[in-house]
């Protein structure tokens, strides 16, 4: 069975004010869908923005960020709780620091767990450990570590949803005439290196940090699709009937 490591941004879950329940029950019913050809990974972010409906501290200052997502990952993952078991779906939360990866036994024992999980038809979901770990608070929100738990946990593909349709030709925020990419086999290096340009209130990484994901991923033979959370019936008849309506792949096609 193909593994998929799917990866929902805040931007994806939340108004700037508060979690939207209805985008996690959206993602609920595809994935319940998904589970039933694929072992689906789930990365989440969206615990600071949890966090701050229950408590205003300054989202400028990283330790309050942290703070914020103490308070907010067990908040965010009882919502999930509560929506997946409408689909009869049970979840599992590991928090990951992007270092467990430097350890051989660490990224391991996170494996095995991982393999007794999906095996037992439970949905992992994963975060970055932000009380311990600071990097995808300051960059990235997540889209790194998602490569990381593609790559080291062994999925076929990468999916990450985004507020945009897919990687464009330019910024379409900026430029009306931008042309979406369908697919991209490798990232021109110097794309890797231009300045981030994150569109909403709590994203912190804006394409650069999904090119990077990508680039991580192809350099070592797999995979990655990038696009529109809000319209996720794409997504499953990209992954389910292979008719690509929007949406951009990276990587080879196979
Ligand atoms: P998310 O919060 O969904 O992870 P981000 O806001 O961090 O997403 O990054 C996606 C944003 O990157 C888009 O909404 C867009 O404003 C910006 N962007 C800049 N250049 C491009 C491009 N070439 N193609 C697509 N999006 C781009």
């Amino acid at each position: 069975m193909k593994r998929i490591v799917i990866k929902v941004g805040t931007s994806n879950l939340s108004d700037g004010e508060s979690i939207k329940v209805e985008a996690i029950e959206r993602i609920a019913k595809c994935i319940a869908k998904l589970l039933e050809k694929f072992e689906i990974i789930l990365v989440t972010s969206g615990a600071v923005a949890s966090g701050y409906t229950k408590l205003r501290l300054d989202k400028s200052k990283i330790a309050c960020k942290q703070a914020l997502a103490s308070i907010g990952q067990p908040l965010l993952l009882e919502t999930y709780r509560k929506v997946f078991e409408n689909y009869g779906i049970l979840n599992a939360q590991i928090l990951l620091c992007g270092h467990d990866f430097d350890s051989r036994s660490c990224t391991q024992n996170a494996k095995d767990t991982i393999e007794v999980l999906l095996s037992n038809k439970v949905l992992p979901i994963i975060n970055e450990n932000d009380a311990l770990a600071t990097a995808e608070l300051k960059f990235g929100d997540n889209d790194r570590l998602s490569a990381h738990v593609a790559y080291y946990f062994e999925a076929d593909l990468l999916v990450i949803l985004s507020d945009i349709d897919g990687y464009f030709d330019k910024n379409p925020h900026k430029y009306p005439d931008a042309k979406l990419i369908g697919s991209i086999a490798s990232i021109p290096a110097e794309k890797l290196e231009t300045n981030y340009d994150p569109h909403g209130h709590f994203a912190t990484g804006g394409i650069v940090t999904k090119l990077i994901a990508a680039d991580f991923l192809i350099k070592r033979g797999k995979r990655m699709f990038l696009c529109n959370g809000e319209k996720l019936e794409m997504l499953e008849k990209f992954l389910i009937e292979d008719i690509q309506e929007s949406g951009t792949i990276f990587g080879e096609n196979k």
